[in-house]
């Protein structure tokens, strides 16, 4: 049987560095780290996030400044506004919390901010430097998801990892880290032919599909380490994963649930990402 990877605990620990390094900094610096969080619409989920988000600012010491657009709010006010907090020197990290209505070009809008501020790293210069490896932000749920691995003591370098998924927020980002600790990376998407085959040899399987209880216990290496970024509605519209838990925890070493797994650490990464950008924008080094 699987021991648990606690996510809510992991998660708690990395709030907890972050609070104690904003309040030094506070202390020290007279520095007041801020996150500008801007919804458009009513996406009742994007909603959740965003007070998510305002409650984790809060819980770590940082300012947070809520911009909730109408739903008919054109692109142009759109990036108006995120460059005005460009320049806004009390705004250390900008959010763009998406999606976003389909009238408005979501990539003409992340490219609007700037990459300094960009702390959920998805800037086609902040996505390059991670590519290269010399990164100051790395994207929060697939950093979050190394945290997770990382707390379960388990050596990346040489293992075989292999990740199902290949979006430019979850998947992609996510092999270009495990490859980066020398893990040997094997990406499967809707196209891959004998994924099963491919998941049994996987010492790391990190699930990133989008698609209920998908991946199945006869698909796991005995002993893997199992992280299920999947947040999905099961038949009786209860939150899951994409991994079937009940079946793959029999055979895992290590796995995260869902909810309390992946999903917490999310958060927690951002907050470290907008003290990162703070403490680069205040030329601080260390
Ligand atoms: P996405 O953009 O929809 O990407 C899904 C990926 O799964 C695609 O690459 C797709 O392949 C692949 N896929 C679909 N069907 C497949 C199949 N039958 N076999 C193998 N691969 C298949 O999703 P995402 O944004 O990465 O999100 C994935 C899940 O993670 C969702 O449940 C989402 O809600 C969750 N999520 C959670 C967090 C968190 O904080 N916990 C953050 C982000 C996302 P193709 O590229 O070939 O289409």
């Amino acid at each position: 049987m699987a021991q648990i990877i606690n996510g809510k605990e992991v998660s708690a620990s990395v709030k907890r560095e972050v609070a104690e390094e904003a309040a030094k900094l506070r202390e020290e610096k007279g520095l007041k780290v801020g996150l500008a969080v801007v919804i458009v619409g009513n996406n009742q989920a994007s909603r959740v996030y965003v007070n998510n988000k305002k409650k984790a600012c809060e819980e770590v010491g940082f300012q947070s400044f809520e911009y909730a657009l109408d739903e008919n709010t054109t692109q142009e006010q759109l990036l108006d506004l995120v460059n005005v907090l460009n320049r806004d020197d009390r705004v250390n990290g900008i959010l763009v919390q998406l999606p976003l209505p389909s009238h408005i070009d979501e990539k003409a809008v992340i490219n609007a901010i700037s990459p300094e501020k960009d702390v959920d790293a998805f800037h086609p210069t902040n996505v390059g430097h991670i590519m290269i490896g010399d990164h100051s932000f790395l994207p929060c749920t697939p950093a979050g998801v190394m945290r997770l691995i990382e707390s379960t003591g388990t050596d990346i370098s040489g293992k075989q990892c292999v990740v199902v998924g290949r979006s430019n927020i979850v998947g992609k980002p996510q092999a270009m880290l495990l490859l980066q600790q020398n893990g040997t990376v094997t990406i499967c998407h809707s196209k891959t032919k004998n994924l099963k085959e491919i998941c049994l040899g996987a010492d790391i399987l990190v699930v990133a599909v989008g698609r209920a209880k998908f991946i199945t216990g006869d698909m796991v290496k005995e002993g893997a380490v199992v992280i299920d970024v999947g947040m999905d509605r099961d038949e009786n519209g209860k939150l899951c994963g994409d991994v079937y838990f009940e079946s793959a925890e029999k055979r895992a070493g290590y796995i995260t649930p869902v909810p309390g797994g992946v999903g917490p650490m999310t958060i927690s990464m951002l907050m470290k990402n907008t003290l990162t950008a703070a403490k680069q924008q205040a030329g601080i080094t260390d």
